[in-house]
């Protein structure tokens, strides 16, 4: 094989110098049909459309609306895709509810409400 010996590169198509293309047995002459640039710039691009159409495209259902959202709006956690079940404006309407149950104000006043309920229908309560 002679030294200057060159290939056309599929993917740039220039003619290059057969040190410029990595070797490859099933390749023609023995070298890969993209030059060392373009295969480099070819596994990058691979990665970076791999990264990026993983799970950004994929939709998921929201266990709690129902909705198909997108898997951005779902908080990481233990669930499909690596993330949670449920969407990230169900979570904290969640939380708020939660919350909202928990504080002792709202406890004394669910109190006050049955117990006044209670005091309104001692009679039937007591009937009973
Ligand atoms: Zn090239
Ligand atoms: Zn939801």
């Amino acid at each position: 094989m002679l030294d200057n010996q060159t290939k056309v590169c599929t993917k740039c198509g220039v003619d290059k110098l057969l040190t410029e293309f990595t070797k490859e047995k099933t390749g023609k002459l023995g070298r890969r049909s993209k030059c060392k640039p373009c295969q480099a710039k070819h596994l990058a691009e691979q990665a970076k459309t791999k990264r990026e159409t993983t799970p950004k495209n994929v939709v998921k259902c929201c266990n709690r609306c129902g909705e198909n959202k997108g898997i951005s709006e779902f908080y990481k956690g233990i669930g499909k895709y690596g993330r949670r079940n449920t969407c990230s404006t169900c979570l904290q309407y969640a939380e708020a509810e939660i919350k909202l149950t928990l504080t002792p104000q709202q406890k004394a006043k669910k109190k006050e409400t049955q117990s006044a309920w209670r005091l309104a229908n001692r009679d039937t309560v007591n009937a009973k």
